[in-house]
Parts: C-alpha cells; structure tokens; sequence
C-alpha cells in the first residue's frame, strides 16, 4: 500500500464532500477504519495527513475532483437525486377541489419574491390536483401596460412553466365589478363622497363620518351614474364602503371602493372611468372564480383580510381560506420596481435584465432554471417570517441541477501561447461530462503548441511537472517547456498543477462572458462551441456556468451563472 495515496484519496474525497475543505479527523478515521494495522503509527499520519490536506485545499473543488477521478474514481460520490420536501399540507383542502390564483398587477417586471408567490399558488393547486388562475390585476389604468402584462405573462408561462387553467384580465370583468357596487349602494352599504383628501385623512384619523354619508340611496345611485357618465372630475367623487368609521382597524374605516381615472386603459380603452381599488376587485373575483385558498405574503396584512372578508359577508359569498408566507428577498438585491426603474433612467443598469438585477427577465437569461425556483419554494417558501437569502442558496441549488445535466468545455482567458518541445502529435477525445460518457465526445487535434491561462502561465514555477488536462504532462525548465509523458499513472501521486488549455488552430472561437457587475470578459473557446444554441448553459471548466446570450459570426456571447 503506498500511503500517501490512501491519504490523497480520502482526503480528497472529504474535501469534496465539505466544498474544498477536508476534516482531518475524518480522514484519519477513514484511513484507520480501513487500515487499522496503522494505528501503532498514529501520530506520523497525523503530521502526513495535515501536509497532503494542506496541499489538496490549494486545488479548486474541480482540480480535486478530477485528481479523485483518476486516483480512486469509485470514491467519487454519485450525485443522488434528493427526495423533494413536500409543501406543507394546506388546511381545508380537498383533492381536486382547491383552487387558486395568481393575481401579478402588471405594472412592473415580475423579480424572485413575485416568482415565489406565484409558484407557491401554483404548486398547492397541483398538489390537490386542482386548478391555478392567472387573474391580472389590471384595475390601475394609469399603471398598467400592455409591455408588462406580456412580459409577466412570457415569465409565468414561458420561464416558470406554470400552465394556468385560465387567464382572466380583471378589466375584462369591469362591467360585473361595477354592477356589485350598484348592489351595494342599493342596499346602502356604498356611497359617493365629494369630501377630499384631506379633510376625509383628517376624519378618518378621528374615526368621524362625513355628512355625504347620511345621503339616500337614490341619491347615491345618481351621483354614481354621474361618476361613470363623466359628469365629474378626477379626484372629485369616490365610491366608499359603509365600513366603520370607529373601528380600531382603520382600514374599515369608510374605504375607497371606486374612483375616477380618466386615463385610457391598455385593454378596455376609454370604456370605463370609475375604476375600483384592490380591495374591492380582490373579494368579488375570488368569489365570481370561487377561488378556494388564497396565498399571501404575510406583509400584506390582516387589517385588509378583514376589510375584504366585510365585503364578502355583505355578498353573503362563501370565504377563501387563507395561507400567509414570509416573502423572500436575496439580500442585497433590489427588487422594487421604482427604484429599478430610476436605475434605468440613470443608466446605472442597463434595462430591467441587467445581470445585478433578481428580476425574473434578469435570472432566464444568466441561466438560473425553473426547476432551481421550484426548489427554493420548497426549501423556505412556506416559512411566515420573511426570508432574507444570499444568492449562494440560489446559486447553489442552480449549480446541483445544472451540474449534472450540462456540457463542459474548455475557455480560456487572458490566452498566452506556449510552445511544448517534443510533444507528439495526438488525436484526442475529450468526454462531454466526465459522469456520462454516453453524452459523446468532443475531438482536439494537438500538436507542441497550445493556449493556456495567463494566470497559469504566471504560477509555473522552474523544474515543475505539470499537466494539460486529459492530454499530457509537461515540465517547465528555465528556457521553456518540455514533453514529459502522456501516462497519467506516475503523475497523480504527485498532485501537481492540472490546467485546461487549447490548441493553437484556426477554428477557435472568440467567447465574451458577461460577469453580473456587466464587466466582459474575454477570451477564446473551443471549436465545438459553434455548435451550441442559442440559449443553452454549459460549463467552462474551471471558470464556470455560462448562458449562451448571442451568436454572432465573430463571437459568441455569453453571461455567467454562476461558479
Ligand atoms: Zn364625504
């Protein structure tokens, strides 16, 4: 048995096991376990052990994979698909009778706490065997944009994948909201208020009633038409609930159910000028949809659950049950839409994809998967405090999926040409994803001249052994480089330098990577590289995950996932 290279493998299994930092505990516990005759010579392992731990922890996770690869390749951990946390079960539901909605207003670009939500709604209904609504919140006409509603639409459909069994615009439903407010001003439970803004802020604080609503029912019913038949300004008349004007939740007191907007409506044009709050339009389509169980961000508060389950006992509509979640932010991220939309127009980001940005148009195009969402949902969607998460949790969860499934290849930057005496010329056959050799094969012609790292370049120290990954190995004299051997067997024991490189030919190809701080980075990729499409995240060895952004003939651009 040669020592050290039962330590090197145990100790690389470990630090793979622990991201790059083996435990030299274990490794001693694992070398004992199955050498137990070393146990007379303890503290001379110990000492070994540290060295070769020490060594290991210099190599990235990759270097030492690919050493672990070739030393001891059963020790190489299988990546396992892991058992799905189950969302927690959700109270009065019912197989096949629950229904949910996700209500985005399409107002901004949708980010990953907007993501969360919806998939939180969606993943409930599928786990009842029930049915999701899509319900746009489009009431706000001053707000609300075609350009918005499309683009949340391509995120949910498109990105997220979720299949809404229906799509309804709540502007569509205009004319039913507006006959369930003459229903309430009927049964005087709704009136129209000319007091403004401030002396109604003022009587509200007080916990006051203003005289409009002493007013009769008939009268109500003719200043409404008035609203709706433009007799008024904006601003000049609103619809508000008969709620309470004493009540210690100030919400309920005397609220705003419709106003008047006189803007044109992105769907409805100039059809409708009275247009009703969120509180309003909220209750009556839950209940026209017979939404079962709503979802909420537990921000959204229980002051408005009440006002709007007063509206639904006027109705006499049957209530929803409702769940509430802590939203999720990734900290550090800026997700509010205001203040994204001033970076644009500072032009600090450059639109509402830019790489810094968590918006979901930003996520699809650096290459975080669906599946990587629908997995944090299950890991922290459903706790009530908030959450604030790094983006290695993202990142990471990313990385378990995309490792498995994903291409490598090789890309260099900061390229630097080296010449390598006597080296033969080779035909190689480079595995597209070590774990999977049925993937195929990618081919390298090389011959005594390759590209290597600038980085790399600059680490050689003189007289070193070093390899070229997968093709041979190579020593650095004073005046250059030298052919050693292409066998790998008499090198691993040695644990020295493995670096990726390139051959000198004409048919590489220009890479630019889009880091998320928009710095580019360049360099040149392999051949093969051409063939990918549009849109596909491969992995460059030693650099990282990448989405391929734009073919162009001279360049392919990319944009960085993540390590
Ligand atoms: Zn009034």
């Amino acid at each position: 048995m040669n020592l050290d290279v039962e330590i090197r493998k145990y100790a690389l299994q470990n630090a793979i096991k622990f991201s790059g930092r083996a435990n030299p505990g274990a490794v001693i516990g694992k070398l004992l376990s199955t050498n137990p005759e070393l146990k007379t010579k303890i503290k001379d392992i110990a000492k070994q052990v540290n060295k070769i731990i020490k060594e290991i922890s210099k190599l990235s996770l990759e270097e030492q994979t690919s050493q672990l690869q070739e030393l001891a390749p059963e020790l190489l951990e299988k990546k396992k698909k892991e058992s799905k946390k189950e969302l927690p079960k959700l109270k009065n539901a019912e197989n096949g009778k629950v229904i949910t909605r996700i209500p985005p207003e399409p107002s901004k670009y949708a980010h990953i706490g907007h993501a969360m939500s919806f998939l939180i709604n969606y993943l409930y209904a599928k786990k009842y065997n029930g049915k999701c609504l899509l319900k746009f919140e489009d009431t706000n006409p001053e707000k609300c944009t075609k350009e918005f509603a499309d683009a949340m639409e391509e995120d949910i459909i498109g990105y997220l994948g979720i299949k809404p069994d229906k799509i309804i615009y709540i502007s569509d439903d205009m004319d039913y909201m507006i006959q369930k407010a003459e229903e309430l001003i009927k049964k005087n439970k709704a009136y129209v208020c000319f007091c403004d803004r401030e002396k109604m802020q003022d009587l509200r604080h007080k916990g006051k009633e203003c005289e409009c609503r002493a007013h009769s029912a008939e009268k109500n019913t003719e200043e409404w038409d008035n609203m709706k038949n433009r007799k008024h300004k904006e601003g000049k008349a609103v619809l508000r609930l008969k709620g309470n004007m004493e009540s210690d939740n100030h919400v309920m007191r005397d609220p705003v159910l419709f106003r008047i907007n006189y803007t044109g409506h992105f769907r409805q044009k100039n059809k409708y000028c009275v247009w009703p709050m969120y509180d309003f339009e909220n209750p009556v389509e839950d209940c026209k949809y017979e939404v079962t169980h709503i979802m909420r961000s537990s921000e959204f508060g229980k002051m408005r659950n009440e006002l709007q389950n007063f509206i639904k006992e006027l109705f006499g509509w049957e209530k929803q049950t409702i769940t509430h979640y802590g939203r999720i932010n990734i900290n550090g991220s800026i997700s509010s839409g205001r203040e994204i939309r001033k970076l644009i127009e500072e032009g600090k980001v450059s639109g509402w994809d830019d790489p810094s940005l968590v918006t979901l148009k930003a996520l699809k195009r650096r290459g975080i998967v669906k599946e990587a969402l629908y997995e944090l949902v299950h890991q922290v969607g459903m706790s009530l405090a908030p959450t604030n998460i790094d983006w290695t949790v993202l990142s990471t969860i990313n990385r378990h999926i995309l490792d498995p499934e994903v291409n490598r290849y090789f890309f260099i930057q900061e390229p630097i040409k080296i010449q390598i005496k006597n080296s033969p010329e080779q035909k190689l056959k480079l595995k597209q994803h070590p774990d999977f050799p049925e993937r195929g094969t990618r081919i390298f012609k090389t011959h005594d001249r390759f590209y290597i790292e600038k980085k790399d370049y600059n680490d050689f120290k003189d007289n070193s052994l070093n390899r070229l990954m997968d093709c041979l190995n190579f020593t650095k004299e004073k005046k250059g480089f030298a052919f050693h051997s292409t066998e790998y067997g008499k090198f691993k024991d040695k644990g020295k330098k493995i670096i990726h490189w390139l051959p000198v030919s004409d048919n590489l190809t220009n890479v630019e990577i889009r880091m998320p701080d928009n710095e580019i980075i360049k360099g040149l990729g392999e051949s093969n590289l051409n063939d990918l499409k549009q849109g596909e995240i491969i992995q460059f060895q030693r650099f990282g995950f990448c989405r391929l952004d734009k073919k162009n003939k001279d360049k392919l651009e990319f944009w960085f996932t993540h390590k």
